[in-house]
This record gives structure tokens, C-alpha cells and sequence, in this order.
């Protein structure tokens, strides 16, 4: 790690975070990244030289342990602390992402509309412009190339960058399981299946198009064009997400082509961070008809493997109310199977979610509560169960969205399995 010291810049070069995800509450960095300190806030940028997480410094900033950061695929998103109160009781993790597009948030907090935080977005231009200047100027040849790598980076780069992200992968990932939120949302997406089987009425993520696996070939290719992508970056990576929705319907061959190819060529095994994980939908029929051995196979890779299954209810009129063309018999098997897996697998968590809303019929929650509820022998410390806010019904309103979190939390208090509300989140 070294340290440069200019007028109104600290430089620091390398600097190493932790190496393994965390849940606490206060502000952690992961990975190695090269940081600039001004008056006004701290910029830390990954091995590429593009910006990561932008903190104000100063009365202005809305709290002094929260944070901006750019994903990948180029949104920012501010980490709110939200007075640090029940926040983990509803998401699980102490940091609530606010988002800066149209998602199912339950939390009234619009952060990224603040003056000072806007100003400290901003301020990267400033500082791109003090950079130019120190550039010119005789400096170490790893600063100079830290530097150059920054000014590279300005705000259009990053703007392509993220489009050609999606290029590689063919199109946006519209949403990430829930269960990405252990590793920060850090995955690198290998979309392994388009489309998906129900084409439900309520969802507001699907594509539209009919489930239809990639070829062998593609996936491969993907892979390679990722790690030429993700560059100097890639050792801050050690998570995949297998999209989109319905990975797990391509069944064990492409699923193990994906995730041991992903495992090698990202190099992994010698990532700056610890383990690896492996996240990917399923859905009630790939859940219900996957054979024992793709399972099987699953728990043997050298990865910790999230499944995450839409059930969203246990309630005839309102699958009906969904449009989601199941029977409530099949939700009920899928969630057997699940439980199952849960216990048999040691590497596995296949978690579920529920649709959660105040305009669903009132069977919802009685019957959903018959599934999760007082059940001893299902009880788990596996199997999360995750709540989906469906935010078409007008739940716009703070008193709706107070509601509804008083809601959860009494449906939390009955649940035998972890119970989290799900924020959609995409890349
Ligand atoms: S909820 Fe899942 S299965 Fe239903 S339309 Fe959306 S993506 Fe497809």
C-alpha cells in the first residue's frame, strides 16, 4: 500500500479490504481498491480505475457511515443505515440499499436526491480535472498508471462499459435473487437460460420470452468475454449469478458446464476473497421434477449454492389473482421438496419466495402462514423465506408502506423459517 500526499488529494494505492462478506453495522469495503481523499469526500475506485463508492465527509452528508456505490452494470446506489432501526429485522443485512430506479421498495427514504449527495456524485468531475493536472507532473510510474486508469474511466467509459456487460451477456439481468445480498449483489451474471415458464400477470420482471436454454457454446463464450471484461477486477470477485429466470430448468449438464468453467477461467480458487457462491432461480417445476442427482452434483462444487424459487402463495384465489398459471397442490409440493433439500444438502439453500401486498386477497396470509408457520418439523435455520412487496396495487403512500412493514413484521414474529422482505434488484 502506498500513499501519495498532494494539495487537497491523499492518494492511497492498493489498498486491501476485507476478504470475506459481512454483516455489520458499519461501513466495510471488500476487496483491494486505490482510494482519493479530498475535503469533501472519499472515492475509491477498483483495479480497473473505475469509480466504486463515493463517501461525503462534512455536516452536509446525511450520515457519516453511509455510501454511494456504482454496480457494474452502472446504477448507483446509496447504502442507508435507516437510523439503524429493525433494518436487519426486515432485509436481513444492517444496510439498506436505496436504489436509483423504479423497484418494489417498501422504505420511504429517497437519498439520492440530496443536495450533498448529488454534489459529492458531481465532485468526481472536479476531481478528474485536479487529476489532469497532477498527471503531468513527475510521479511514480504505479501512481501515474492509477491515475491514467481514473481518467480513462469518465462518466460516458463507464456508461459503455456497463452496455457492453450487457452485450456479453445478451441483455440486462431485470433482477437478482435475494440471496445475492450475502455476497453485496457482487456476482458476475452467466446467463445460462432465457425466458422463463409461467409468464405470470403480475410480474413486472419477466422478458416475455418462452424458457429456452443457451447452447454450450454461448456460455462458454460468455465466460471468456467476462474475464476479459472484468480484468484487473476479477480477483474482487468470488460469486456468480446463473441467469435468468429459471436457471435451474437447464438442467445439470449446462448448469455444471456453467458453474465449473465460471469456477476456472474466473479463477476463483484465487480470488482475494474467501469461498465462492452460486446463485440461480428455480421455479416450481424445476424445483418439483429436477432428478436427486442434479442436486447431487450441485453440492459437489466447490461452490455454496443459493436457489431461489417464486412460490408466491399458498392460496388458490390468489395465484388466480396473480395469474400465475400453478395449483396451489404444486406450490405445496415444491415447498416440501424444498425443505427436503435443505436438510439433505450441507452446500445447497434453495429459499422461496411469497408475493406480499395490501390488495391480495385476505386468504394470503392465513394460508401462507399454515405453510411457514407452527410446523416443528420444519423448522430451519436454512430456507429463508422472502417477502416480495408487489408495489402496482398504489402502495406509494408512507402510511401504506408503514402498514405494510407492520404487517411483515408480525407475520416474521409466526415464521419458522428465516423471514426477510425482498428487494428487487438488478444489473
Ligand atoms: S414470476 Fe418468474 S415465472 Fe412468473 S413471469 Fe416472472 S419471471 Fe416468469
Amino acid at each position: 500500500m502506498e500513499s501519495y500526499h498532494f494539495s487537497g488529494l491523499t492518494i492511497t494505492l492498493d489498498k486491501e479490504g476485507s476478504r470475506e462478506f459481512s454483516k455489520v453495522s458499519f461501513p466495510v469495503r471488500y476487496g483491494r481498491f486505490s482510494e482519493i481523499k479530498t475535503p469533501g469526500a472519499i472515492f475509491q475506485f477498483n483495479p480497473n480505475g473505475e469509480v466504486k463508492y463515493v463517501q461525503g465527509i462534512g455536516q452536509g452528508w446525511p450520515h457519516p457511515a453511509e455510501w454511494l456505490k456504482r454496480t457494474a452494470g452502472n446504477d448507483w446506489i446509496y447504502y442507508s443505515a435507516g437510523g439503524y432501526k429493525g433494518i436487519y429485522d426486515y432485509f436481513g443485512e444492517y444496510y439498506f440499499p436505496c436504489l436509483s430506479y423504479p423497484s418494489n421498495s417498501v422504505i420511504d427514504e429517497d437519498p439520492l436526491s440530496d443536495p450533498s449527495v448529488i454534489c459529492a456524485k458531481k465532485s468526481l468531475q472536479e476531481l478528474r480535472t485536479k487529476i489532469d493536472k497532477l498527471i503531468l507532473r513527475p510521479v511514480p510510474e504505479t501512481l501515474k498508471d492509477f491515475l491514467t486508469g481514473v481518467m480513462r474511466n469518465d462518466e460516458e467509459t463507464l456508461r459503455r462499459r456497463a452496455d457492453q456487460l450487457h452485450r456479453f451477456i445478451g441483455g440486462r439481468v431485470t433482477v437478482l435473487p435475494p440471496d445475492t445480498r450475502h455476497v453485496d449483489y457482487e456476482v458476475i451474471p452467466v446467463i445460462v437460460a432465457d425466458g422463463c415458464l409461467y409468464h405470470c400477470g403480475f410480474c413486472r420482471v419477466k422478458t416475455g420470452q418462452d424458457f429456452t436454454p443457451r447452447g454450450a457454446g454461448d456460455i462458454v463464450r460468455q465466460i471468456k468475454d467476462l474475464k476479459r471484461y472484468y480484468g484487473k477486477d476479477l480477483h474482487n470477485y468470488n460469486a456468480i449469478f446463473l441467469g435468468q429466470h429459471d436457471a435451474l430448468s437447464a438442467g445439470q449438464e449446462l448448469l455444471e458446464l456453467a458453474a465449473q468453467k465460471a469456477y476456472e477461467l474466473f479463477e476463483f480458487e484465487h480470488s482475494y476473497l474467501k469461498g465462492a457462491s452460486l446463485f440461480l432461480f428455480g421455479s416450481i417445476d424445476s424445483i418439483i421434477h429436477s432428478e436427486e442427482k442434479l442436486f447431487e452434483s450441485l453440492d459437489r462444487l466447490p461452490f455454496s449454492t443459493y436457489i431461489n424459487v417464486g412460490l408466491e402463495s399458498n392460496d388458490p384465489a390468489t395465484l388466480e389473482w396473480l395469474k400465475k398459471p400453478v395449483s396451489v397442490e404444486q406450490v405445496r409440493e415444491a415447498f416440501l421438496r424444498i425443505s427436503g433439500i435443505n436438510k439433505r444438502y450441507e452446500k445447497i439453500e434453495v429459499t422461496a419466495n411469497f408475493v406480499f401486498g395490501k390488495d391480495l386477497p385476505a386468504s394470503h396470509l392465513s394460508s401462507l402462514l399454515e405453510l411457514i408457520g407452527e410446523r416443528p418439523n420444519l423448522s430451519s435455520n436454512k430456507g429463508a423465506v422472502y417477502l416480495s412487496p408487489l408495489m402496482e396495487e398504489g402502495v406509494r403512500d408512507k402510511e401504506d408502506k408503514r402498514e405494510l412493514l407492520k404487517s411483515f413484521l408480525r407475520l416474521k414474529t409466526q415464521s419458522r423459517f428465516p423471514t426477510f422482505i425482498y428487494l428487487i434488484q438488478r444489473l
